[in-house]
This record gives C-alpha cells, structure tokens and sequence, in this order.
C-alpha cells in the first residue's frame, strides 16, 4: 500500500509541475515531511480557519480544553518522544465530529462538545486524535509532494476539513488535493491504534477508559434511530465507521487496563468544569438546544449559572446578578462564574465593583488569564492605559508567546499613541501565526516610526535580521 502511496504522488508532482509549481527534484520522493513542515502547514490551516470565522474562540472553554488536553498529554506516554506543542481548538460547527492536523492541531467541533454526557467521553476522543498524532499517522502521509507546495496543501486541508474554502474548483478537483484527501483519511489499522492508544492515554491520566466504548456505542444507537440529530449529519461516524468490533474492542481493552490495575488512580471527572463548558457551548448555539438538554432546570450551581447566562442574554441583569451572586458564595474562585459576576456588576452600571472583584482575584491568582484580559479590557475602556498596559506585560511573562496578549498589546499601544510599538507588537503576533511577510512588512514601517527612540529600534532591528534569516523572506 505504501509503495503504492508513494508512486501515485510521485505520478502527482510531475503531472502538477507546469499548473502550480516547479517540485524540488533534490529531494527524494520518498521523503516524508519533517516536523517543522508539518507545524507550518497546522498553523496555516489554523489561521485560515481562524480568518473565515469559523472557530468557537469562547476564552473559558478553550480553556477547558486546553487543560483537558495537557491532562491527557502529560498522562501519554509517548509525549517525550514526539515533544512537540499542541493546540486544541473548537470549531463552531453542529455535527459530531474531531480531527488532527499536521503539528499538533487538534480540532473539535462544537456538536461533538454538546453530544458527550461526561468529561471522559469527551476526553476519549480527543485522546484518540493525540494518538494520530502521536503515532505519527498524518506525517507519513503527507510525503515530498505536499512539503513541496505547504501553502497549496494547508488550503486544501482547510478546503477538506471546513467543507469550503479559497481553493479553486479545479484545484480542489486535482490529483494532488485527492492525493491529500487520501492522507486525511486514516487506514483501519490508524484508527485501531488511536484508539488503543488512546484508552491507554484516557486511563493513565486517571479518567474512565470504558467511556471510549460507551460513547461508540451511544452514537451508533442513536444515528440508528434517529439518522440525524437536530438535522446535522454524524461526521465522526462517517470518518471513524463505528462497527461492533470496534465497540467491542474498546470495551475489551478498557476491561483488561482495569484488570492490570491501572484504575486504580481513577481520578474523579471534573464535572463541574465539563458542565460549564457543556453550558457556554450549548447557550452558544442557541437556546433551544440547551432547553432540549434540560439545563436550567437543576438547581445545582451549573444549573443556576446557566439559567442566570440566559437571563443575562436576555438583558434581565438584576435577575441574573441575584442569581450568580448565590453561586459565587458557594465556589468563590471559578473563573467562570467570577467573569460573569463581574459582567453583570457592569452591566448594572457597577464597574468599579467588576474592577475591584477581578483585582481582588487577581492577587491571589497573579497570572490567571482570563480574569486577567477581562481586567485589561475595563482598563482600556476607562481608560486608564498605562495599567492596561502594566497588566498585559505581566500576564506575558507567564504566558510567553500568547497571541491574545500581543494583539491586547498592540491594541493598548495604538490607542497610547505608541505607533511604532503597536506595530512591533503585531509584527510579533503575526509571527506567532506563521505569517512572516506581514510581520516584515509591520516591521519595516515600526522601524521609520521608531527612529528616536534607540531602545526600540534595536528591538526592531533584531526582529527584522531574524526575519531576513527566514526562507520566506529571503526568497522574495
Ligand atoms: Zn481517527
């Protein structure tokens, strides 16, 4: 099957030479591409998916998903070999479904969020997906032909995964995009491994291995019955077929894990967190799904929070406020109910109170994110900029490389007057998204803007050799 794999996109990159592109005719065909590629073309499909306004980028549940994935990653014990970064994101899309792309991307949509019952149902599957990465299923798909043409390839991924795109027809319709439509497609073998793998990495970070099955299970009875829930199709099935042999190995491999004791560090779901994010993902994607889900019925503390977020988006604040006020009694220090309860003493006309509860906070948790940006933000509208700008450089140095953080910066340095570090600050941002010949062109207006000010400009300059170092620049 390989060889067979490798002569077709060897057929393909000749064929493909006078429409797009001269391949490298130095480099082996049978070579794969390298991690770096790899990370290149993740991060493309990223910002592409990003651009078109198609990612669900709610703070608190990427964050949820973000520390549920760590808690997987550092339990899997393949992590050392493939050290690499991860990057888990939510796409705003109805049908149940995940997928892995080059470099560690893991995507989920929103539809899959709100089809789970528990944290370990959802954690099966994103376990699953780091093992297609871990395993390196996608990389010894994606060989010479694709790392000849990374832009080309990213927007074909884009074009596969959201079911559009800025890819031409007759691209979409060539031999080198059904060359990587093929690599997409894991073999039976790939998605037996992944989910080996991935109940072992489920178990090993202390959350129920069973749950892979259940989940299996629950799909496939409920697309028997139904065929569809609320008119969306189910996608994971299509590219994960569901057959009882899977199910049944899943439960078989979740029943020997636990024979050989490894459940024996079970730790608890967190509930309450999976709840919130269960909530925030539903209430996004309208109402009626969350009534349909009974989630303002309980009165347990997601149970008030969601009813008290409908309120709120219903503008009844004095309602909502009453309400979030009895939840923050009882857990003082969730980010999620602080953020609301901070939002609704503003929307009463209270900023001060939303000002001193994020402080208040903040100095016991110094480098919190979220609060962190939502105190930014009632600085900047104040505005009292220079604390805006204290709080920002701070949290960076906690969180190195994050992009938010530098387009908050950029932001606070143009409304300061500060041209020449806004734009430095969005040269650094565009970097961090892989777009290097934006970032250069920032640079080089930062570096005219800059001319007083020696600190700064060498801080330009610097950034700018590297730039040149880059093969994207210097070949332009
Ligand atoms: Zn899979």
């Amino acid at each position: 099957m390989r060889y067979f794999y490798i002569l077709i996109s060897m057929l393909v990159s000749c064929s493909l030479q006078s429409e797009i592109a001269l391949p490298d005719l130095g480099r082996p065909a049978t070579a794969v591409l390298s991690q770096q590629e790899a990370e290149k073309i993740g991060a493309s499909v990223y910002r592409q998916l990003q651009q078109q306004q198609l990612l669900f980028e709610d703070a608190v549940v990427t964050a949820y998903l973000q520390k549920l994935g760590q808690r997987l990653l550092q339990s899997s014990p393949y992590e050392r070999q493939n050290a690499q970064r991860f990057t888990f994101f939510i796409v705003n899309d109805a049908t149940i479904n995940a997928f892995a792309l080059p470099g560690g991307y893991i995507g989920i949509h929103t539809g899959l969020i709100t089809a789970c019952k528990n944290e370990s149902e959802l954690a099966s599957v994103i376990a699953h997906e780091i093992a297609h990465i871990t395993q390196d299923h996608l990389q010894r798909r994606l060989d010479a032909a694709s790392s000849n043409q990374l832009p080309l390839t990213a927007a074909i991924i884009a074009a596969i995964v959201t079911g559009r795109g800025e890819v031409s027809e007759a691209v979409i319709a060539s031999a080198m995009a059904r060359n990587v439509q093929q690599a997409l497609q894991f073999s039976r073998d790939n998605e037996r491994e992944a989910d080996s793998v991935g109940i072992k990495i489920l178990a090993a970070a202390g959350l129920e291995p069973g749950a892979m099955a259940h989940f299996f299970q629950q799909l496939s009875s409920q697309s028997r019955l139904y065929g569809t829930i609320d008119g969306s199709s189910y996608n994971f099935l299509q590219t994960h077929p569901v057959t009882t042999d899977r199910i049944a190995d899943a439960q078989g491999r979740a029943t020997l894990l636990k024979q050989e004791g490894s459940q024996s560090n079970i730790k608890r779901n967190d509930d309450e967190a999976f709840a919130i994010a269960l909530i925030r993902t539903t209430l996004a994607s309208g109402t009626t799904t969350a009534v349909k889900l009974n989630l303002f019925t309980e009165e347990s503390r997601p149970g008030r929070y969601a009813r008290a977020l409908l309120q709120q988006q219903q503008r009844a604040f004095s309602e909502a406020l009453s309400l979030i006020t009895t939840v923050v009694e009882e857990k003082p220090h969730e980010v999620a109910y602080l953020l609301l309860y901070s939002e609704l003493l503003q929307q009463q006309g209270n900023r001060q109170q939303a000002i001193s509860l994020l402080q208040q906070e903040l100095t016991l948790a110094p480098h919190q994110f979220e609060l962190g940006m939502a105190l930014a933000d009632h600085f900047i509208d104040l505005p009292d900029l220079a604390k805006a700008k204290t709080l920002v450089t701070t949290l960076q140095r906690h969180h190195p490389d994050n992009l938010a953080l530098l387009q908050k910066l950029a932001q606070i340095e143009g409304l300061s007057n500060n041209p020449a570090a806004a734009n430095l600050a969005t040269a650094e941002a565009l970097i961090l998204q892989g777009d290097l010949f934006s970032a250069y062109r920032h640079l080089l207006v930062a570096q005219r803007q800059a001319a007083n000010d020696f600190y700064l400009a060498s801080r330009i300059e610097a950034k700018i050799s590297l730039l040149k170092s880059s093969k994207e620049i210097s070949e332009r």
